[in-house]
């Protein structure tokens, strides 16, 4: 595999007694689009301000194709840091505030226009370049904050929480366009985002942080099948929690559920499976429980089934075609799937 385009070796922040970071190791690789995660406080906007210049780490190094970076000021790094809040220039029209950068790079009159055209068409702002800012809906003026840090092809963009400000649908469209904007620019994307969905949407890899400390790095895929523990687990996409403990025999019961779960120690254990790996049938061998609760989530149906083995009613996804048979009260049978279950020990 080629050498990361960053390296970032053992970073540490610290404010005062507050480790904001603490040791974080990551190689982040060329062209791709890596997402730091994690829920308020645990670092990620740190994390991105050191790699930007504008907070200076407290130990460790950051390498930009082999170069450490780190003594270097914001404006010598070849970086970009797209902000939460876009400051657009509100004077100056779409077209202006994209040369502007590049006006201050001293670039000739004919590059500048040929890069600003360029970054239009990919960003779809070709039909709004003599508009000011005033006159862009919400979508729009993101879409000129990107285009803006675009143009000045970084090497890494540095995006923290850009989509932010937008509301839900708006949110999921720039999702996807956000995707294929970076695809098509040919640059690193790291965005900070506290929202795990927008992760696994956007992401090729990511980083879930917590406490300053790097708890796991992998595709969306990696971590939302094998999440390295529990917390990860429940941080991304909803995980069924079920407390019991393994017997000598490599069983794990937890009242009246015993599923052999290759890989367990004997002792207290929690199981963990996905809704969409219990299987919910109204006649069977399985699990037996009583639905509490439907909740409609497009296509699919989420039972709330309690049961004998947890205190917590157990989620299980169901197709909506399926889920048109159950009403709240109905016994039913629930199955899950063994080779898909993970045990948290300790
Ligand atoms: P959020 O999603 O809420 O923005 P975050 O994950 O980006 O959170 P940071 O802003 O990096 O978290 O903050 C990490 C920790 O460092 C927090 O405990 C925060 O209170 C602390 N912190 C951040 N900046 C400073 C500062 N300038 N001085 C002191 N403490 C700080």
């Amino acid at each position: 595999m080629a050498p990361p385009i960053l390296r970032i070796e053992s970073i540490g922040k610290m404010f005062g007694p507050i480790a904001a970071v603490d040791g974080v190791t990551l190689d982040i690789h060329e062209n791709e689009f890596f997402a730091l995660l994690g829920p308020s406080g645990c670092g990620k906007t740190t994390l991105l301000r050191m790699l930007a210049g504008f907070e200076t780490p407290t130990s460790g190094r950051i390498l930009l194709e082999g170069r450490d970076i780190s003594p270097l000021p914001p404006e010598k790094r070849p970086l970009n840091l797209m902000f939460q809040s876009y400051a657009l220039f509100p004077h100056m029209t779409v077209r202006q505030n994209l040369s502007y950068g590049l006006e201050m790079e001293r670039l000739g009159k004919a590059e500048i226009s040929r890069r600003v055209d360029e970054t239009m068409a990919m960003t779809d702002l070709t039909p709004f370049a003599d508009r000011k800012p005033e006159q862009l809906s919400g979508g729009q003026k993101q879409r000129v904050a990107l285009a803006r840090a675009l143009v000045k092809r970084p090497k890494v963009l540095l995006l923290d929480e850009p989509l932010g400000a937008l509301d839900k649908k708006l949110r999921e469209k720039m999702q996807l366009e956000l995707k294929r904007m970076q695809h098509e620019a040919g640059i690193t994307f790291i965005i900070v985002t506290h929202d795990q969905e927008e992760a696994l949407v956007m992401a090729d890899r990511m980083a879930i942080l917590k406490d300053g400390r790097l708890l796991q790095c992998g595709s969306p895929e990696e971590i939302y099948e094998a999440p390295g523990d529990r917390f990860v687990a429940n941080f991304i996409g909803v995980m069924n929690f079920i407390e019991g403990k393994v017997s000598e025999n490599g069983v794990f019961g937890a009242g009246s559920l015993n599923l052999a779960i290759p890989g367990g120690k004997t002792g207290p254990a929690a199981l963990a499976v996905r809704p969409e790996h219990i299987s919910v049938t109204t006649t069977g061998e399985g699990l037996a429980g009583t639905i509490a609760d439907i909740a409609y989530h497009g296509l699919d149906r989420i039972l709330h089934v309690k049961t004998a083995a947890s205190p917590v009613p157990l989620q299980a996804r169901v197709a909506a075609n399926g889920a048109a048979a159950y009403r709240r009260g109905d016994t039913v049978s629930l199955t899950l799937d063994p080779a898909k279950c993970r045990l948290f020990q300790g």
